[in-house]
This record gives structure tokens, sequence and C-alpha cells, in this order.
């Protein structure tokens, strides 16, 4: 079954739960709020770097980004340095480097 993370619009608290496609969103585990919203994750632009934000157990879409990343970093590491220079790119954006094999 698919994870599904939401936000409680009531109290702010943000939980996952794992059900079904066609079941009802979960109640709100807080406050037991009943329309609670969706949160959809999606990768962020990779031109803006990998951010997850503080505490939030995203296993599932953390392990996307990390497949994402590595597939995405080499290209664009290319490209930087064939416009900017291998040294100018290791020194803006370090972050790029990092995941090598
Ligand atoms: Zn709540």
């Amino acid at each position: 079954m698919p994870l599904y993370s939401y936000k409680c619009p009531s109290c702010d608290h943000r939980f996952d739960a794992r059900h079904s496609m066609s079941a009802a969103p979960p109640v709100c585990p807080a406050c037991g709020h009943e329309s609670v919203q969706r949160v959809i994750t999606t990768a962020p632009a990779i031109a803006g770097g990998i951010s997850t934000p503080a505490g939030d157990g995203h296993r599932a879409s953390k392990e996307q980004l990390k497949s994402k990343w590595a597939e995405e970093t080499p290209k664009l590491r290319q490209k930087l340095e064939s416009k900017l220079g291998a040294e100018t790119v290791r020194r803006n954006a370090p972050s790029l480097y990092s995941n090598d094999d």
C-alpha cells in the first residue's frame, strides 16, 4: 500500500499514513481533524539543490531524491564544468562532487 503524507490544517501536525488509494484520508492523530491535507512530495529542481525539511522523516521520497540526484548530478556537473570550468564548479557547488562512486 502506498504511503501518503498529510498535514493537518487545524493543528499543523504532519504525519504519514499507509492506506489504499481508494480509502478515505485519515483523521489527524493529534487533534482529530477530519479534513487533513495531502502533502505532495516532489523532487525539487536540481539546480536549487537538495533540501530535505528537518524532522520530516519521509523515507520514501528521500530514496526517490537520492536516485534522481545520482542520475542528474553527473549531467549537471558536466554541463556546468564545460561552461564555467571544473575549478569554479568545484568551489561553488561542492555538493555536486559528494555523490561520486
Ligand atoms: Zn490536527
